[in-house]
């Protein structure tokens, strides 16, 4: 595959990558069913969750992809005086080259997809690794999109841990790793090494706070939108609500809204042999996520109920959890959620900053206004908890955008993709300048002998910086920059001074 990328010319060609694209398109159109099929047998996982969750979203990204791809692919020209005066200056788009993508199991179509059209789209060749953790699902994927793709730009490494540290062995032009921080670091380790370029899309435990502005008309949306963040594919979601931040006077109400969510509608009556709601992955976190169960100190006050053998916790909340419950020593990823109560909310931010700074999301609701500016709360959450996405007033919607970067931030990851931002994580930016011979005689003044009128030369062009320049020693600089009548005036009088200089050299 190496050698096909550095000898044949053909993923440079945008209408060959189109035509791949498009093959990937009518491969998962054409096998929506097969897919949900295979996961509900990997982990329980209902049809329709699939076709929601992932199907459409894949089909969209694929497509946005696509008819974008002539408009990313476009050289940015360069606006610097006065280079492209005399000759074109230009950023090109160009592919990384071999491109090695892992994904894990939770949500294995939308997380391998997105991915594997970003390197495609941006003309790059793929190894890709699914996860072993759904067997099912990988051996079709693997069939379909091997089928779909031209099998010397798409090749697929199907395995486990011994599998991927062999792959890592090999020389990658960049690494997408999509899966738990700790073998995220295995991954920036062994990549290292090389000094391979690496994309991470990790964990973490992403906050829902509810403010106390929050009216109580709100309190069931709230509670509701919170819950199918919480427990959907039974809570193994990267972008989970992980817990729960309520202010102290909202706590009770927001309880008994969260309960009814979950016991009334969204998770009524299920139990081990339902079809509607997602099992665990396997039998190591199942017993993780009981373990935690047994050692919170926290008030269950719905679920707590599991089942071994089918792999099945039901959805769970406990009421008051304290930062040092066993739910709050790392993300979760399981159908449990713990709820802390605080009445400071500086105390509540200090202990997230201390504990689980860095959240892949944030959510936040307030019935305030949802500008920040206007929102002296929602500013200081906002300005204090770094994290890779904000949602005010709901949670997840991010994920299916493809027109924003999809990313953490510190532990949660490093890089991003989805739509354009897929395409410029796989694509070299390649500043390009097409210089001319017949200007010689003004590039002159760059060689030595070096002599006074050199030192004027190098003078008149920084005249916008050391002549004239539109702030003071002192006093706030003017934060829109330059007025555009500065700007022309320094542009003409810096331009004929170099005009003028280079004149007196030559
Ligand atoms: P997983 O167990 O399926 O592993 C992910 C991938 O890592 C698999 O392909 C697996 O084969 C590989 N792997 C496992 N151990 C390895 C090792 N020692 N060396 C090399 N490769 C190895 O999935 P997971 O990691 O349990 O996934 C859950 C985690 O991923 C959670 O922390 C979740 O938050 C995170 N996640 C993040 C995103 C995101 O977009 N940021 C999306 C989904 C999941």
């Amino acid at each position: 595959m190496v050698d096909s990328f550095h000898n044949s010319k053909k993923t440079h060609s945008v209408q060959y990558r189109l035509n791949q694209l498009r093959n990937v398109y009518f491969a998962l159109k054409d096998n929506g069913d097969e897919i949900a099929e295979a996961l509900e047998k990997d982990f329980s996982r209902s049809a329709s969750e699939t076709r929601n969750l992932e199907l459409g979203t894949s089909l969209t990204e694929v497509v946005h992809t696509m008819s974008s791809l002539h408009k990313w692919v476009q050289p940015d020209k360069v606006p610097d005086l006065p280079q492209t005066m005399t000759c074109p200056v230009y950023v090109e788009k160009i592919p990384l080259g071999v491109v090695l993508i892992i994904s894990p199991f939770n949500y294995p179509l939308l997380l391998s997809v997105g991915a594997i059209i970003g390197a495609l789209a941006a003309g790059n060749c793929v190894v890709f690794k699914p996860s072993e953790l759904t067997p099912n699902f990988s051996k079709l994927f693997t069939e379909i999109m091997s089928a779909a793709l031209d099998d010397d730009i798409f090749y697929v490494v199907n395995g486990g841990i011994q599998e991927t540290t062999a792959l890592l062995e090999q020389k990658f032009d960049k690494i997408m790793y999509t899966g738990n921080n700790m073998v995220g670091t295995i991954i920036a380790k062994k990549a290292a090494e090389t000094l391979t370029p690496v994309l991470l899309e990790l964990g973490g435990k992403s906050p829902a706070f509810v403010l106390e502005d929050v009216k109580d008309k709100d309190l069931a949306t709230v509670a509701r939108r919170i819950a199918w963040g919480r427990f959907t594919n039974a809570g193994q979601t990267c972008v989970a609500v992980d817990y729960v931040l309520v202010h102290e006077t909202k706590k009770a109400a927001l309880v008994k809204h969260l309960v009814a969510a979950v016991e009334e509608t969204l998770f009524k009556d299920v139990d081990e042999n339902d079809t509607n709601y997602t099992h665990i992955i396997h039998d190591r976190a199942f017993e993780n996520l009981v373990k935690i169960l047994k050692q919170s100190k926290g008030r269950v006050v719905t679920g707590g109920t599991h089942n071994a053998a089918a792999k099945y916790i039901a959805p769970t909340i406990l009421d008051n959890v304290n930062w040092d419950d066993s739910t709050m020593r790392g993300e979760i990823f399981g159908p449990l959620l713990p709820i802390i109560t605080y009445s400071n909310l500086d105390e509540a931010l200090a202990n997230i900053r201390e504990r689980c700074d860095t959240p892949l999301a944030q959510y936040v609701f307030t019935s305030g206004n949802t500008n920040r500016n206007k929102n002296k709360e929602l500013d200081t959450i906002l300005t204090r908890i770094r994290s890779g996405a904000t949602v005010i007033n709901d949670v997840m919607m991010h994920v299916p955008l493809t027109s924003a970067p999809f990313g953490g931030i510190g532990n949660s990851g490093q890089g991003a993709y989805h739509g354009i931002y897929s395409f410029r994580a796989f694509s070299h930016e390649r500043t390009t300048i097409e210089a001319a011979f017949w200007n010689e005689f003004a590039m002159k003044a760059r060689y030595p002998p070096y002599n006074e009128d050199k030192d004027k030369l190098f003078v008149a062009s920084q005249r916008r910086h050391n002549g004239k320049v539109w702030f003071g020693r002192t006093g706030d600089v003017p934060k829109n920059g330059p007025s555009s009548l500065f700007t022309i005036w320094t542009g003409i009088a810096g331009f004929s001074a170099v005009l003028f200089y280079v004149g007196a050299i030559l």
